[in-house]
């Protein structure tokens, strides 16, 4: 059994699926190829019908929606709350602007006219994480069915219920049997998916390590794929940055979802003249934090999404000490019920270190103190992923300087408000390739046609 649900507050289980059998499976996935037939005739109004009403009936029961979520994997209830309605807002943006985003564009050839139009490929297989159960449903249902693909999903194993509430969102909505379909699949299952014909793309998001895999596969079966993987990313403070603005953005950056968001800031790297001072306060800002009931309101540290994050995360910072960085604070579990772990900053992480590199899923900040502006692009570079990033300055023509400096998808100056319906999402090196959201978002996974016409006589 993969799927299992545990309150990480408690450490209690909640419940346990089954994985599908392979007759299950297969009944699955000719449901989706089967829907397709019909569904990729829809009009973008017939489809948006049904998006934009699961996106209403998101918004009507937030709260249950968030509950579920907080219980499964300790996200805080107002930012659980906050994931729902924005997944909401996904899905009512794809349901007002595919038709848009997808309508013929016109070419202007030397002889002739043509132009582009877009088609659905049919069934998409998507792979998708713990972290935001709801947001990153929505970021791929709300395009590609929009599109007029259908979906089968692999969610995470330690968010079942999650899982389980947005396939009945959709069928709540009125979307017809195999238009978007729940798997409890290992990962064996997965690859196999993957190499079944009737499946013409494949999304995932997760670490680099699932990514690897299933990008491979892909790739054997020359099938398109989009991967959204880890991050490192930078948040590099520069000599005027204005550090009232900046601390409460460096907490947020680093703690919000408890730290396990790809995108968090992860890298402190801080010019020399701010670095003291910038420390002092981060770190005063970090101690505040309280540990507490994540259904609780007023709760400002919640737990880690289960025990195994919590012991790999302290792990990870005992070998980073052993490898020579030093530890200012934290590194270890909050000794009470639940997986809690100590907001913590490294500091001292020479190249030679596994943390240089490594991906930290949790509230631990590894700290850089740099000579100069020259010296923090150089180090925010250094790094094997290239998700996002931010730059705090007085100076907004120099932090965008500073921005096209750095090798990454996506980079935020004087902010970190990294999601948006409208704005797309993704990165480059380890973080994977292709986007979602946005205009792009929508793009991935439709055939993109040339339609020449030019009556002509042929060449001798
Ligand atoms: P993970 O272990 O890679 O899991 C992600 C999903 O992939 C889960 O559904 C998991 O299933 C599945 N999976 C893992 N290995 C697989 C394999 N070999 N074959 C098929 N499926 C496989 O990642 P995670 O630790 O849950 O999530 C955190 C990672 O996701 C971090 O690295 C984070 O940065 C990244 N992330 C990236 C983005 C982005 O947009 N770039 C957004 C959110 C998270 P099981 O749960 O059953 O193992």
């Amino acid at each position: 059994m993969t799927y299992h649900s545990t309150n990480p507050f408690s450490g209690e289980p909640v419940e346990s699926f089954n994985d599908m059998t392979g007759a299950e499976l297969e009944t699955a996935i000719a449901a989706a190829a089967t829907c397709f037939e019909t569904w990729r005739h829809k009009t973008y109004a017939e489809r948006a019908m049904i998006i934009g009403k699961a996106a209403k009936l998101l918004h009507e029961q937030a709260d249950a929606f968030a509950h579920t979520m907080t219980q499964e994997m300790g996200k805080r209830i107002g930012e659980a709350r906050g994931e729902v309605e924005f997944s909401s807002r996904i899905l009512a943006y794809y349901a007002k602007n595919a038709e848009r985003f997808l309508a013929p564009v016109k070419l202007n050839p030397t002889v002739g006219e043509a132009h582009m139009e877009s088609s659905p490929i049919g069934v998409i297989f998507g792979v998708e994480p713990w972290n935001f159960p709801y947001y990153q449903l929505a970021r791929i249902a709300g395009p590609h069915l929009m599109a007029g693909n259908t979906l089968v999903v692999k969610h995470a194993g330690i968010v079942p219920q999650c899982a389980i509430a947005f396939e009945k969102l959709l069928l709540d909505a009125g979307a017809p049997v195999g238009l978007y379909t729940n798997l409890f699949i290992s990962h064996e299952q997965s690859e196999r998916i993957v190499d079944d014909p009737r499946i013409k793309g494949v999304c995932l998001t997760g670490s680099v390590a699932a990514g690897q895999s299933i990008a491979s596969r892909a790739g054997r079966n020359l099938k398109v794929s989009s991967m959204e993987l880890g991050g490192s990313d930078a948040f590099i403070v520069l000599d005027d940055a204005d550090l009232d603005l900046t601390i409460p953005w460096a907490v947020w950056g680093r703690m919000y979802n408890t730290g396990q968001t790809c995108c968090a800031a992860k890298r402190f790297i801080v010019v020399e003249g701010m670095a003291d001072k910038f420390l002092t306060r981060f770190q005063a800002a970090l101690e505040a934090l309280k540990a507490g009931d994540p259904m609780d309101e007023k709760t400002t540290l919640g737990p880690l999404s289960s025990e195994a994050a919590l012991l790999q995360l302290v792990k990870q910072v005992d070998d980073a000490v052993a490898k020579g960085a030093k530890l200012i604070m934290g590194g270890k579990r909050i000794e009470r019920p639940g997986s809690y772990m100590q907001p913590s900053i490294l500091t001292d992480i020479k190249p030679d270190n596994p943390a240089f590199r490594d991906e930290f899923f949790g509230p631990v900040a590894l700290f850089f103190r740099v000579k100069d502006e020259e010296a923090a692009i150089a180090l925010a570079n250094d790094s094997d992923f290239g998700l996002g990033g931010s730059v705090w300055t007085r100076d907004v023509a120099r932090g965008k300087r500073v921005a096209s400096r750095v090798e990454t998808g996506m980079m935020f100056i004087n902010n970190i408000d990294w999601s948006d319906a409208e704005l797309p999402f993704g990165g480059i090196k380890n973080s994977g390739y292709g986007r979602e959201l946005g205009d792009m978002g929508i793009q991935e996974f439709v055939n993109k046609k040339l339609v020449r016409t030019a009556t002509m006589v042929a060449p001798a």
